[in-house]
This record gives C-alpha cells, structure tokens and sequence, in this order.
C-alpha cells in the first residue's frame, strides 16, 4: 500500500472508532479527503485507494486539478471562502460548496449553475465560535440564510458546517460542536430538511463525531503535511 492508502485506512478506522464510542452508525459519518495543495497524482493514490469525494479551498488551484482528472467520477467539494469573481468557476465546477455565508453569493451560484448540471449542493457556513473575524453566518441568522437559500432553484440546501477554532480538550471541542447540531437541529424545525454537518478535521474529528458530525473534512492525516508557501 502507498502511504495516501495506509493514511485513508487509519483514518477510517478513526471514524469507526469514534462512532462506536459514541453508539453511531460508521456509515452515518463520511470521509472528505481534502486535497488542497497536493497534485493530481496524491487524488489519483486516493482514488485507487477508495476515496471518492475531495474537498478542495482554492478555485483556480481546484479547477486544474478536477480538469486534468475529469476522467474520474470523483465528487468534488468546495470548502474555502468564495470571492463573487469566483462564483461562476465554482458553479460550474464543483458538485458541492460548504462555504455559502451571504444570499449574494448564493444568488450568483443559482443563476451560474449550468442548466445540464444535477443543482449545486450546498451548505451554510456557520460562525459557531463567534471569531470576529471568522467568515460564517451567525447562528441566529443560519435559519433565515437557510430558507432563503432553499428557494433558489438551481441550489439544493443539505446542511451547515463550521470550522470552530482548536479547543483545548475534547470536551471543550465537542460542546462546540453540539452548538452546531443545535443549530443544525434549528433550522430543521422551521421545516427546513437538511442531512448534512459538515464539521471535523484531522485533529478533532472525533469529538466533532460525537458532537454529530456526518461529514469530516480530514486533509494533513491523509496526505501529510501541506509545503506550499503563505497558504494555511
Ligand atoms: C484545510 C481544511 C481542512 C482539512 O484540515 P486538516 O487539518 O489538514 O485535516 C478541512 N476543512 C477546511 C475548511 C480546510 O480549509
């Protein structure tokens, strides 16, 4: 096995693991291998081993990448900030963008989504943790974003997700993420149906499990560490 194919197996059974202690279903809970800054031929390992949904943050970056392997059914998934210059690439590009946190850029994405294309699946971004400079909708102002995204028509709204700051334990970190599901469970009340909480990376994964996670963005634990110069 290569390492990409030894890292995904690890990292699986670090999702089974976390979902055994907290009595959840392993198949309530899905891998998203985040490739940024690794080139087609990390995907490619990624790939051969299994993996079929890539979570990518920066557009042009990701739009040679889902171009030179168009070749293969890989989900791609859009998890950085969005630029409205951006929208159009994203829109025409990706199946998925987690990172929808103003009607503008929600707006555009619709009226940008290709009339041939399956409509775009989105979730809000959610400031959870309240970071002043955090980008994300506040969670008293998910629920309204989030009916007024279900109206657009070429968008279909499946959840939140947040990128909460590191906690210092994993109890600190897994009350964090039940204020997500909180908010997740919110916006489900106002008769909203959503199935997607996109939250967890490599290093708190699992107490985002137990806060309710059903989708983890996990990058460094599966590819290793990221070189490229000034990019987080
Ligand atoms: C980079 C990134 C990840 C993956 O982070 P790791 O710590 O490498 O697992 C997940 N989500 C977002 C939004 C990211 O930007």
């Amino acid at each position: 096995m290569t390492m990409i194919a030894d890292n995904l197996h690890a990292v699986t059974e670090r999702i089974a693991q976390a979902c055994a202690t907290t009595g959840r279903a392993t198949s309530s809970v899905q891998l998203l291998a985040v490739s940024k800054t690794f080139g087609p031929d990390a995907v490619q390992q990624a790939f051969d081993a299994g993996q079929r949904a890539f979570g990518e943050n920066y557009i042009q970056e990701a739009v040679d990448k889902i171009t030179a392997l168009s070749a293969l059914p890989i989900e791609w998934h859009c998890i950085g900030p969005i630029q409205s210059n951006k929208t159009r690439l994203v829109a025409e590009h990706f199946q998925w963008v987690h990172t929808v946190d103003r009607l503008k850029i929600a707006q555009r994405l619709s009226d940008q989504r290709p009339a041939h294309l399956p409509p775009l699946q989105v979730c809000i971004q959610v400031n959870v943790d309240g970071g002043p400079t955090k980008s994300g909708v506040l969670p008293a102002e998910a629920a309204a974003l989030a009916l007024a995204v279900r109206a657009l028509p070429r968008l279909q709204l499946r959840g939140i997700m947040c990128i909460p700051e590191p906690a210092p334990d994993f109890v600190a970190a897994r009350a964090v993420f039940m204020s997500a599901k909180a908010v997740f469970n919110a916006i489900v009340e106002q008769g909203v149906p959503l199935d997607t909480l996109s939250m967890g990376m490599s290093g708190d994964l699992d107490a985002a499990i137990a806060g309710g996670s059903t989708m983890v963005r996990v990058g460094s634990a599966i590819f290793g560490a990221r070189h490229y110069p000034g990019v987080a």
